[in-house]
């Protein structure tokens, strides 16, 4: 499957993987199986090509295992989508989503190793073993970059009713309205001009 990779932020973009929120009876899934999920890391630049094989036969010959750790990154993806929400709202987070991404966080960057580089260090995730749940791991680290950052105002949800997916607006005057022109921006743009051609000929 080819996903759409929009929003300036591996976290948001995973956060974009439940389709049509807004529209609970036109809402879709976007992850149905842990393949999916390694897809789409990949195509999200999350994981490399290589590692994205390795899992998916890990996945294959661990299918029980791979479904939990889907359902893992599901739930991840969901109180990362609350805790957006309730902050773009300017509300209180809830505390159990709080203390759920919180450990969740600590347990991703407990996988992060010191690697010396020609100039200084680097932090790579450790490699070995393969391991299906390494493929949450730089989604939930990018989402407690994105909390604590000057980003997290600049966090917008597109201006379609029925999409709503959440981008970061990185625009030089800060107008960014839609998650993809072509896609969100025009829909709308045909529907006013529509709209307007219809009221025109009523005029007539
Ligand atoms: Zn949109």
């Amino acid at each position: 499957m080819e996903f759409q990779i929009i929003a300036g932020e591996l976290c948001l973009d995973f956060i974009n993987t439940l389709d049509n929120r807004p529209v609970p009876e036109r809402r879709k899934e976007l992850l149905c199986s842990y393949e999916d999920l390694a897809d789409w890391a990949a195509q999200a630049g999350a994981i490399d090509a290589a590692l994205r094989s390795a899992l998916i036969r890990e996945a294959e010959a661990n299918p029980v295992t791979a479904n939990a750790v889907l359902t893992r990154a599901l739930q991840l993806r969901e109180s990362l989508y609350r805790i957006l929400k309730t902050r773009l709202a300017g509300r209180r987070i809830d505390e159990l989503d709080r203390r759920a991404f919180s450990a969740t966080l600590g347990e991703a960057l407990s996988h992060l190793q010191l690697r010396p580089t020609r100039s200084g260090f680097r932090l790579d995730w450790t490699k070995e073993p393969v391991n299906l749940e390494m493929v949450w791991w730089p989604i939930a680290k990018s989402a407690g970059q994105l909390l604590t950052s000057d980003d997290l105002a600049r966090v917008r949800e597109c201006g379609a009713n029925t999409c709503r997916w959440m981008f970061v607006d990185r625009s030089k005057n800060h107008s960014r309205r839609w998650c993809d022109m072509k896609v969100c921006g025009n829909r709308t743009k045909v529907r006013k001009f529509y709209r307007r051609t219809k009221t025109q000929r009523r005029h007539v």
